[in-house]
């Protein structure tokens, strides 16, 4: 494919030819529209009163001109490139890629809620203000905390407020606290949001359980240490069985505990950070409550915190008037760490979640987590002579397993993972864990049937054996996809978005 001046167009690297299709500019053709209407009448303003010439562009967009037929079949052919929850089972370890109901969807685009302006006025919008407080209320009861911001609008920029809490406790007390602790099998973004908090991350090591090391954590301890940041499961997918312990090791200093609670789909409704001594819990509804999580979409990351950090929570917070009887926004809040998000986050996605929350009830959703824990524990099973778990014992909501013994064929994780996509399936996380050799980090998420997953683990089984007997269908792999093995790196920096003609 050429650009109209002949120079190539370049795709992204590991394109395949023959499967590639024009892009939406090169079908344009001048005049050609997608809709027509008749003339509007003389009673419609002009447009010099509605939009000033001054304000007007001089010469039209270079938009593509081209019809509703073809807008539609070019956009339904890139959608079916992808991926998709939709599709099929995107057994993604760490991010929880699990189906999410279609009415969260329809709730969130009622026209009261999808057309709600943020500036409106309180009295004008005490359904979405009750929505949110009962939302509120659920989540906390939910966690064990007892006041919530929803203004972060991801898992990270929930991480970033409980960091700025931390920090802001600590000089409540005169303190000015430096390190945080955070055990080596935790999620990227803890270190990274304590870096931009500006502390000091200080690592812990896992033990030979893959838990963190007691005595390693109780000597990192000192008057210094503001808090520790937990994902519990961990990375690993094993849930901390010391917690009590070192929730007491913490207090001792007078460090907080940091709950990521990403990954709360394996414990909700079972156990609550709160009643494990936490202090500090963000939560992510693009990945628990029923908001597709992935493909940069808004989030939504709710940090919750105990009674004695309630007033640091960034300001506004909802209140409840007694008198009134009715949910406002609670502006006086004088130790706030101020804003972090504009207006009051991203409210569609507290819809879903509000909507999934109705739809399942206490009960339902620990089923969620019951049926996550079990699911990911039968699949474990179904695989783990042709890929074993380094750590043992059973899983939470995902395990880490490895594709070390294929090594000897010349096959690696990646190569599992482009195979996997031949045979139906997305591929689960590969290297990370870096604690493990040739991760493959596995979640089926509690929303896959025992079909799906009994597929899957066949198509893994498959897959080991055909490591053994034709590697080289591994390294060709996928050969049923348009792009096949792209350089990674160079295809996150220095992406092509601009097409000029
Ligand atoms: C996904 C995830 C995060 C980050 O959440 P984002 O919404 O992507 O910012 C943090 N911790 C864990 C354990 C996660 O799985």
């Amino acid at each position: 494919m050429t650009t109209s001046n002949g120079a190539p167009l370049e795709r992204s690297s590991g394109a395949r030819a023959g499967s590639d299709f024009p892009l939406v500019f090169e079908t344009s053709q001048p005049g050609r529209r997608a809709w027509s209407l008749p003339e509007a009448g003389d009673s419609s303003p002009a447009l010099e009163d509605v939009i000033p010439a001054a304000h007007r562009r001089r010469d039209p967009p270079a938009l593509p001109e081209v019809s509703e037929r073809d807008l539609v079949r070019h956009y339904t052919r890139l959608s079916q490139r992808n991926w998709a929850i939709d599709v099929g089972a995107y057994p993604l370890g760490s991010c929880t890629m699990k189906y999410n109901p279609k009415i969260s969807e329809e709730a969130a685009s009622l026209p009261g809620f999808s057309g709600l302006h943020p500036l409106s006025d309180e009295s004008l919008t005490p359904g979405a203000l009750e929505l949110l407080g009962v939302l509120e209320e659920a989540l906390c009861e939910a966690t064990g905390m007892s006041k919530l911001t929803f203004q972060p609008a991801a898992g990270a920029t929930g991480e970033l407020t409980g960091l700025l809490i931390m920090r802001a406790f600590h000089r409540s007390h005169g303190e000015e606290r430096k390190r945080v602790i955070i055990p080596d099998s935790a999620h990227g973004t803890n270190p990274a949001s304590v870096s931009l908090a500006g502390f000091q991350a200080h690592e812990v090591r896992s033990d030979e359980r893959g838990l963190v090391d007691l005595n390693a954590l109780r000597d990192a301890l000192d008057a210094d240490v503001a808090g520790l940041m937990l994902t519990n499961p961990n990375t690993l997918g094993l849930f901390e069985r010391d917690i009590e312990k070192i929730a007491e090791a913490m207090h001792e200093v007078g460090g907080l505990l940091y709950y990521d609670g990403a990954n709360f789909n394996s414990i909700v409704g079972v156990v609550r950070p709160g009643d494990m001594g936490f202090d500090i819990v963000h939560l992510n509804l693009h990945k628990t409550f029923a908001t597709p999580h992935g493909g940069g979409g808004p989030g939504s990351g709710p940090l919750a915190v105990s009674e004695r950090l309630a007033r640091f929570l960034p300001a506004p917070v909802l209140g409840w008037d007694e008198g009134a009887e009715r949910w406002f926004w609670d502006e006086d809040r004088p130790d706030s760490i101020g804003r972090i998000h504009s207006f009051h986050g991203n409210f569609g996605i507290n819809v879903r979640a509000y909507c999934y929350l109705r739809s399942l009830g206490p009960q339902g959703l620990r089923r969620v987590a019951e049926r996550a824990v079990l699911n990911a524990n039968y699949l474990r099973v179904l695989v783990r002579e042709s890929f074993p778990t380094v750590y043992e014992g059973t899983c939470m909501h995902e395990f880490v397993a490895t594709a070390k013994p294929l090594r000897k064929h010349g096959v690696r994780g990646m190569d599992v993972a482009k195979r996997l996509i031949d045979l139906g399936y997305h591929p689960p996380t590969v290297y990370f864990p870096l604690v493990v050799e040739e991760a493959l980090m596995v979640e089926p998420t509690e929303t896959e049937s025992r079909e799906t997953i009994d597929g899957l683990a066949a198509a893994l089984n498959q897959i080991a054996e055909e490591a053994a007997t034709d590697p080289d269908l591994l390294h060709a792999a996928p050969v049923t996809t348009p792009v096949a093995r792209p350089d990674e790196a160079r295809a996150a920096r220095d992406l092509k978005v601009r097409w000029t003609p």
